[in-house]
């Protein structure tokens, strides 16, 4: 059956709006399309792909996972995900792990847990949530509930209650909402979706010292920013404030659907026999394959390279800024970049990004106002240098006009 990008538009729902060609192959930070069109992908399948297109040893663990054992439900245990967790636990502050299929639903996890652990031990008066505005959690009606931005809340019916959302890194704000009622506060370290902005330390050490003294637990949603992307493993660590629980995904699988929520002894007692679940949560072919990549990134000179590479990320948006000036601020860390578009081109981050495209070069957005960057923790340096000329084409083709 041949299909095109036209038949996207006959049978898929129309809630998204993909670029104008199909992608039918990859390799390392390079994707081909139908017509046989190169791109060098500096998108990294929004935050996922962490070890490129077709990594070998992803490969290699799927198909030997594969020929092994792929499904058992949770009704039995299996090796990998025990594997998996026992690593993810040596990696952290965590002492538990619960494993699900995507960021949003360890979110989901999270939040549930956060609001039996304050039943359990204070009583159902204890069930406010603070979060924040441009927050972005998931997509499941808790997480967008908690999600700052009303637009994917909004129109659904009746919301969960008890949340209340605060300006980001606004320490005022924060202290005249805290009370005893609030079971938990939800935070990106460094707001993704919200376009890469990170929170001052002082910020996040306020909410961890609030949440001490009104017993309510710190949830740390490090979907986009975990798993090296900083050039920390997590980026909690470059912070050195701890969570009370922390939710991890897209890179953990590099690019298998894979989600996890860590945390403690303590908070993990709520989660009794009954209390949550997930049919294919902690799958063996998923865990295999999350074990690889956390053994991969994990590594300090892994993590060392990203550090390395992230200088030449930002040191070519710079320069390419300089020449064409066109940002009002690049702002970001590790492998992961958001350029903010000034004043003179408000609004227009799809404009750019696809002429960013044309140039042959994948990126991302974050809203209308920020272009972003979260390529491959592995991509190569002539990978990344081509993937910036070709970005500066497309800038000079979007002032152009
Ligand atoms: N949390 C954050 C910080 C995210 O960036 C995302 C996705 O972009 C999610 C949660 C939702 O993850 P998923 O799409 O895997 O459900």
């Amino acid at each position: 059956m041949q299909v095109s990008r036209s038949t996207w538009d006959e049978v898929m729902a129309p809630n998204y709006a993909p670029a104008p060609m199909v992608l039918v192959r990859g390799r390392g930070s390079t994707v081909w399309d139908q017509a046989g069109r190169d791109y060098i992908d500096l998108a990294g399948g929004i935050a996922v792909n962490a070890l490129g297109h077709a990594a070998p040893e992803l490969i290699d663990v799927l198909e030997d996972q594969g020929r092994t054992l792929w499904h058992l439900s949770n009704a039995f245990a299996n090796e990998p995900a025990m594997r998996l967790a026992a690593k993810l636990i040596d990696a952290t502050f965590a002492d538990k792990v619960f494993f699900c299929n995507s960021g949003g639903e360890a979110n989901e996890a999270a939040l549930k847990l956060a609001r039996r652990y304050a039943f359990d031990h204070f009583g159902e008066d204890k069930a406010e949530i603070i979060a924040f505005d441009q927050a972005f959690h998931g997509r499941t009606f808790f997480t967008v509930t908690v999600g700052g931005q009303p637009q994917y809340s909004d129109g659904f019916g009746p919301k969960p209650g008890a949340v209340t959302h605060v300006p980001f890194n606004d320490l005022d704000a924060i202290g005249s909402v805290f009370s005893d009622r609030v079971c938990a506060v939800m935070v990106e370290p460094i707001q993704g979706e919200g376009g890469l902005v990170a929170a001052e330390p002082a910020f996040l050490q306020r909410l961890r010292d609030l949440c001490d003294a009104h017993q309510a637990l710190l949830i740390f949603d490090e979907v986009q920013s975990g798993m090296g992307r900083t050039g920390d493993l997590y980026a909690y660590m470059g912070y050195g404030v701890v969570p009370d629980i922390l939710t991890t995904a897209k890179a953990l699988g590099g690019g298998f659907p894979i989600g996890a929520m860590l945390t403690t002894d303590q908070v993990a007692s709520s989660l009794v026999v009954g209390t949550h679940g997930s049919t294919y949560g902690g799958n063996p072919l998923a865990t295999a394959v999350g074990e690889r990549a956390l053994d991969t990134i994990s590594r300090p000179e892994f993590l060392e390279e990203v550090r390395r590479k992230a200088g030449l990320l930002f040191a070519g948006l710079h320069r390419i800024d300089d020449a064409h000036p066109l940002f009002s601020a690049v702002r970001g860390k590790g492998l992961w970049a958001g350029c903010v578009l000034d004043e003179a081109h408000a609004g227009q981050s799809k404009e750019l990004s696809a002429a960013a495209l044309d140039a042959g070069v994948m990126v991302l957005r974050a809203g209308t106002e920020v272009v972003r960057f979260a390529p491959a923790l592995n991509i190569s340096d002539e990978e990344l240098a081509e993937g910036l000329r070709r970005f500066e084409s497309g800038v000079a083709a979007f002032l152009a006009g």
